[in-house]
């Protein structure tokens, strides 16, 4: 292994964007999702135990010569420029940046396992290295792993109990649909069952579970099977957190296929919001209580967030109110939007004068259906 080098995987989730990155296995062991195109050039691979201590040594070590330069709560910044600069080589120059970023600006007190499904690695070797990260990088206070549903089936609640007592105290795990329907087309390769009993299993063990889900992934036809099975899901397994990440068919995407073949007719992107809705009306707040998080700027209404146990009422009632505006002031917000533009329907004006007209131009002109979703999808298919 090159000297003072760490490896640092692709992805991490939005909500781990700050956390240290601790690459334990690379790419993905399933890789078949039809609707990813993250991994599909490279092979899976574990990582030795050793390997992954090595890293995190290099990481303890950036850790401590970063803070032998910190005097009264200011950094010495030119000392550590001097230091960046003598490292031995642009690799090991971006690792010392990352934990110095971590440091200053990110969340010191957590770290993410990559990278697409750390816990198929075998429980005694992850715990093995969450315990390492605990012993040399004690301030951390959160270890995260991203986990699929059908390995997390698999794991025995004993084991999930272990790694627990080790230290992991989050799996994020792309659930993507509760509807066996669904998860078949998209070769999800998990069942409902799998998410349940992985799900469970997970919770009981006292570990948190974020879970995310794809409004729109089933189509036209499964709309209605993906929001009701997707509810009873979340009822069985009361996961703490619920991600949405509403569905976009890529270009490049083997849902491509599906649609070419007409096995998939893709949603208007306001019908993806009503998927949405009736996902959250069948939610029973006496059983999940976790929260609905909209951490993603590919959905619509990114303000529809809240616990479920408490602001079911207020999120229907927040999308309720977009869908009681003229139909040119919902094209208006979903246009700015899709541009990019991070804002509540309700603040629209607030946008430079310029923009505004353009958006109100493009939304009157544009009557065509078919012409408009291709436009909004133009956006999209840009920020996914
Ligand atoms: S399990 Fe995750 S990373 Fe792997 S193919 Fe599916 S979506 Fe992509």
């Amino acid at each position: 292994m090159e000297q003072g080098v760490f490896q640092i995987g692709p992805i991490r989730p939005p909500s781990e964007a700050n956390s240290l990155l601790l690459r334990v296995t690379e790419n993905c062991p399933w890789n078949k999702c039809k609707f990813c195109m993250l991994y599909k050039k490279n092979d899976f691979h574990t990582r030795s135990v050793a390997d992954v201590k090595k890293d995190i040594d290099v990481m303890a070590e950036y850790r401590d010569r970063i803070l032998a330069h910190e005097h009264n709560g200011e950094y010495d910044m030119e000392a550590i420029q001097q230091e960046y600069l003598l490292l031995p080589s642009d690799e090991a120059k971006i690792c010392y940046q990352m934990v110095f970023t971590w440091m200053t600006e990110g969340d010191k007190q957590a770290i993410f396992l990559q990278d697409a499904n750390t816990m198929v690695l075998r429980p005694d070797w992850l715990i093995e290295i969450v315990s390492y990260v605990r012993e040399r990088l004690p301030e951390i206070q959160r270890i995260t792993s991203y986990g699929r549903a059908n390995t997390l089936a698999r794991i025995s609640p004993e084991d999930f109990k272990n790694l627990r007592a080790a230290g992991l105290d989050r799996i994020h795990s792309g659930y993507e649909s509760g509807s066996d329907q669904v998860l078949t087309m998209i070769s999800k390769g998990a069942t409902q069952e799998d998410e349940i009993i992985g799900g469970k299993k997970v919770k009981e063990a006292g570990i948190e579970l974020s879970i995310y889900f794809m409004p729109g992934v089933g189509g036209k036809s499964l709309s209605n099977e993906n929001a009701m099975e997707t509810a009873k899901v979340i009822n069985e397994v009361n996961p703490d957190f619920v991600r949405l990440r509403t569905f976009v068919l890529r270009t490049g995407s083997l849902m491509e296929e599906l649609r070419d073949s007409g096995m998939y007719k893709e949603q208007r992107d306001i019908e993806k919001l009503l998927e949405i809705r009736k996902m959250l009306a069948h939610i029973d707040p006496k059983k999940a209580h976790g929260k609905i998080a909209s951490d993603h700027i590919i959905n619509l209404l990114q303000e529809v967030t809240g616990y479920m146990d408490q602001d079911l009422p207020w999120m229907l009632e927040y999308i309720d109110s977009f869908f009681a505006l003229p139909e040119l002031e919902q094209k208006k917000y979903q246009l700015a939007r899709r541009m990019g533009f991070p804002l509540d329907w309700k603040y629209l004006y607030r946008l430079q004068p310029s923009d505004q007209s353009r958006i109100e131009e493009m939304s009157k002109n544009i009557v065509d259906d078919k012409e408009w979703e291709a436009l909004l999808h133009r956006f999209t298919d840009r920020y996914i």
